[in-house]
């Protein structure tokens, strides 16, 4: 018989009460018979039938012994037509394994109290949520039940969950909803695969910012229209289908939850495009968006929404920085490098500490009679994963991050340390030891202290020591860093303009600067590398450089001299020293005293 309580638990077959049926009369008499026995069981029992809260009690079997008027109101049948029923027919109560032990031990007294919240059927055919609570009475065997009408609770908790989880301007979902959709799907489908269209409107800030937010909200309403027909068109059904959503500001997502593979999602994205670009009517303006997505897409085993959604973000900025207005695709290997730059990044700052970092030397040599002047220390990274680093992959970062500042006061110690040592050990004209130095060096840190305590310190002489900065950070110098240099100078230590000649060769500013030294970047020379090759403009160039600089007292060094034609016609020219694979390619500190033992030789 049909009960006037439906739930899932009926449905499935669940049933709450396994005992033989015949003890449930007995205790119902017992229950009836006691009753009567005192003051105390009638004022309980009148109580019972007059209470608001719909109550029956039953016995261990889940059988009702009782039921009072509220509850046969609450449920559209008379209260004593409900005497004798299984409790679990009534209430339908769709118990799964965990709940169901538990109403159990309730039932037969073993625990205090159990509650569930059920979705139960009125005999009128509406539903209702109902909390059912069941307490043992203090007569054992036989509990409690109470069943309170939650529906409006629920109600208001539903809508609020709604608007906990939508944007109020465009009804969409909100990041919250979407988080939770993106979670739920990466676990569920372990065999699936998931894709996902990461998109931001290019140029919206202009929007809100020139006709007013109202108008602004006003597009992204229309922008979540267009994502939506987008959406349906390119198969997305209301279950398991695409899920549109707003991120926030100008940021929409397009979940796919179960893709067929990139196809789908770079087609998605394409007709994204395609429907944004045609343009708005708002408020009597025409409007023009277009935007970049970011596209991502693979299968759903072992993938995480933390990551899916770093994927995203990662080829949204591709997309931006490609241009704009398009769709890009995520690339493993483009993301793999940026992660390498992340990590030695990140790790730069312990890598001094712990000491990573080398240098090798680099021969600089006299053109007019070979010999070797001095030496510049470039640094090297043993990075304990990736191998030996050149200072291309990481002298950028280490701007950036200001790590240059630990890094470049680690590389100034150890060169003068070095170069003190060469000078103990070998007897005859000194090396001079050229260091490269980031201008973030001279803003962020006291570079004018750092060196005259090196230089006390290691007791190199200041001569020896020769900065080389670049151009670029000493143009327009004023100020702190002008100063600093100044300083410098005064102390002794050369200036040297490294990389010179990329930038803006402007000698007769450079003159007025304490520099001493020109070191001509490597593009130079390598246009009269060979004699057939030779290009005379080249030649020209670097004559007059030369002799210009000569007249305002710099010396210049010709830097990557990789042949001896080229040496040749570097000493011709009359260029002071050079530094290239011709002489020798930078090396070991080691390597460099056993070529001062040779020289003194
Ligand atoms: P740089 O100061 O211009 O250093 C010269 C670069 O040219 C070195 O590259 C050197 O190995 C390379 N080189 C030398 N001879 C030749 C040649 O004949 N042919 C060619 N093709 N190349 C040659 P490296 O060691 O990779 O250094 C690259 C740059 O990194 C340096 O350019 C310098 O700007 C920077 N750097 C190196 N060490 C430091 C440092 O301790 N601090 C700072 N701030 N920058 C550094
Ligand atoms: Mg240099
Ligand atoms: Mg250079």
């Amino acid at each position: 018989m049909n009960g006037p309580l439906e739930g899932p638990g009926k449905d499935s077959g669940e049933a709450l009460v396994t005992q033989p049926q015949t003890i449930t009369e007995s205790s119902h008499k017992r229950w009836r018979r006691r009753a009567h026995n005192g003051h105390n069981e009638s004022d309980f029992r009148a109580a019972f039938h007059a209470a608001q809260l719909p109550m029956a009690i039953v016995d261990p079997n889940g059988r009702v012994l009782t039921a009072n008027r509220a509850l046969g109101a609450l449920l559209g049948v008379e209260a004593r037509r409900l005497t004798a029923r299984p409790i679990a027919e009534l209430a339908g109560l769709g118990l799964d394994g965990r709940v169901r032990s538990a109403y159990h031990e309730a039932l037969q007294g073993r625990t205090d109290r159990m509650s569930c919240t059920r979705r139960l059927k009125h005999a009128d055919g509406h539903t209702l949520w109902a909390e059912i609570t069941v307490t043992p009475t203090s007569r054992g065997g036989e509990a409690l039940l109470s069943i309170a009408d939650i529906s409006e609770r629920r109600d208001l908790q539903e809508r609020l969950r709604h608007l906990q989880m939508h944007d109020p301007v465009t009804r969409l979902p909100n990041r919250t909803l979407f988080f939770e959709r993106l979670a739920g799907a990466l676990a569920d489908s372990a065999t699936g695969r998931t894709g996902l269209c990461y998109i931001d409107l290019d140029g919206f800030k202009a929007v809100n910012d020139t006709l007013g937010h109202r108008i602004g909200d006003s597009l992204l309403d229309a922008v979540a229209q267009r994502l939506t027909q987008c959406a349906e068109a390119g198969g997305g059904t209301e279950c398991g289908g695409h899920l549109v959503a707003r991120l926030g500001g100008d940021e929409f997502a397009l979940l796919v939850e179960s893709s067929t593979g990139t196809e789908q999602l770079t087609q998605l994205a394409q007709s994204v495009l395609a429907a944004l670009q045609r343009p708005f009517d708002l408020a009597g303006q025409r409007l023009s968006v277009s935007a970049s997505i970011g596209v991502v897409e693979r299968e759903t085993a072992g993938t995480t929404a933390t990551e899916l959604m770093q994927a995203a973000d990662t080829t949204l900025y591709w997309a931006k920085a490609d241009g704009k207005a398009r769709w890009t695709l995520f690339d493993p290997e483009r993301n793999a490098h940026r992660m390498t730059r992340q990590a030695l990044s990140s790790t730069l700052r312990r890598a001094v500490e712990r000491g990573e970092f080398v240098l090798e030397y680099q021969p600089i040599v006299g053109f007019a009679d070979d010999m070797l002047r001095g030496v510049e220390a470039l640094v090297r990274w043993r990075h304990p994963q990736f191998g030996t680093l050149g200072p291309d992959r990481f002298i950028g970062l280490a701007e950036e991050n200001g790590a240059i500042v630990p890094l470049g006061r680690w590389v100034l110690e150890e060169s003068c340390r070095q170069a003190r040592r060469w000078m103990r050990q070998h007897h005859g004209p000194p090396l001079y030891i050229s260091v490269n130095v980031a201008v973030r060096q001279v803003w962020d840190s006291d570079l004018v202290q750092d060196v005259a305590d090196i230089l006390e310190e290691t007791g190199l002489p200041a001569g020896l020591l020769q900065l080389e900065l670049t151009e670029s950070a000493v143009m327009g110098s004023a100020g702190r860093p002008l100063q600093a240099l100044q300083a410098l100078s005064e102390m002794g230590v050369r200036i040297a303009i490294d990389d010179f000649g990329t930038g803006y060769s402007n000698l007769a500013y450079l003159s007025r600067l304490p520099v001493r030294a020109l070191k001509l970047d490597g593009t130079f020379v390598r246009g009269f590398r060979t004699a057939r090759h030779q290009n005379p403009a080249d030649e020209t160039i670097v004559t007059a450089l030369v002799q210009l600089a000569h007249k305002l007292g710099l010396t210049v060094t010709a830097e990557c001299v990789e042949g001896p034609a080229q040496a040749e016609r570097l000493r011709r020219i009359g260029c002071d020293t050079g530094q290239g694979w011709h002489y020798a390619k930078p090396m070991e500190a080691d390597r460099i005293a056993e070529m001062l033992v040779r020289v003194a030789v």
